[in-house]
This record gives C-alpha cells, structure tokens and sequence, in this order.
C-alpha cells in the first residue's frame, strides 16, 4: 500500500499539511500548519509556489533534511518572504542556514513537538523529522528503498545504520513523507531491514 499524499492532507488534527512538488527533480516541500504558525520542510526550488502556499501565516521556522540543492535551493527567497530563520544539521551546514540541529532536538510547535532523528548516510548531516506518527524521512527512506549513496559523502553502511537504528524502532502505523515521490509506512518497509 503506498500512503497518497497527491493531495492536501489533514491528518494529526489539528497539525494540518500540504505537499507541493517543486523543481526538475519533483522535490516534495511540505508545509506544516499549527493554527496560525507554519514550518516549511525543504524549500527545494520554486519559491513563489512556496511562498504563495504559506502566504497569511507565521513561518516559524524552516527546516532541511539535507544540504543537496534539490530541497534548499528555494531557501533564500522564501527566508526574504518569511523572515523565518532556517535550520540543518551541522554536518550538511552551507549558505543561507541560521540554526544547527542535533539528533534528538525537539522543536516545539503550537501544540505538537517535532523530534529531529540525525539519520546519516545519504549525506553525512541527513535528518528525519518525527512529528506525531508522521515521519518526514528526506532522501534517507523511500517505498521499497533508501536514498542514493553514490554522492560526495554518502555511505551506505551508514544509512543502513540509520534506518534500522533511528526509524525501525518506530511503529508499523508509522506514515512516511519522504523527500520525492510517494509515501509509504514504517510497517510496509520493515521487512527490507
Ligand atoms: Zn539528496
Ligand atoms: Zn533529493
């Protein structure tokens, strides 16, 4: 079963989001609303797309699962529109960044807490967020696979490490929104690790 997340979903009431494919390589930036505040997850490319999508709310915060182009390049725009700062792992650390996250940081948010997991391996500072059972997994999960080690600082030892350390620990209800594409579960991928 894959999760379709084609839409505008509204699930861990009363965190609601929304999913827009941004850029060539159909990055997904998700919004994630609380009330009246909103953190924006991998601004990757089209920043008016961005921007107009969280037009009329507070941006509390912008977070990256990772350094790669494909899920920051959008960033400075949507910094200007916003006037949120953004925040990324140490390790992934580049241009544009105010904050460093760390494995294990919560991030309060209106009523609900988003926990970073440091999942290395795609790229050393790679992270996951966990926000009720809603886990947004960058290129680190992915339906029936995990993301790319081929590039500069990717180690497929340590991905493995961290999918089976950081995120199999998590419940089969578990949803994943990963950085492209389709969603899935913690339980439909469990029997891959
Ligand atoms: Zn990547
Ligand atoms: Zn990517």
């Amino acid at each position: 079963m894959v999760v379709d997340i084609s839409t505008k979903l509204r699930y861990n009431e009363p965190m609601v989001f929304e999913r827009l494919v941004v850029g060539g390589l159909e990055s997904n930036c998700y919004i994630l609303k609380s009330g009246d505040i909103a953190i924006i997850i991998d601004p990757g490319a089209e920043p008016d797309k961005i921007i107009k999508a969280a037009s009329g709310i507070e941006i509390q915060l912008i977070l990256a699962t990772h350094g790669h182009y494909d899920h920051i390049d959008a960033l400075t725009e949507v910094k200007k529109a916003t006037g949120a700062q953004a925040a990324i792992h140490a390790l992934d650390w580049t241009y544009g960044f105010d904050l460093k996250l760390q494995d294990g940081q919560i991030i309060e948010f209106g009523d609900e807490k988003i926990t970073v997991l440091h999942t290395p391996g795609h790229t050393p500072g790679g992270c996951c967020f966990i926000i009720g059972t809603d886990l947004f997994s960058g290129d680190t999960l992915f339906p029936g696979g995990y993301g790319n080690v081929s590039f500069r600082g990717g180690d497929g030892q340590a991905i493995l490490k961290s999918i089976k350390e950081k995120l199999m620990v998590l419940s089969d209800q578990t949803k994943v929104y990963p950085g492209h594409g389709p969603g899935t579960t913690i339980g439909q991928e469990r029997s891959l690790y």
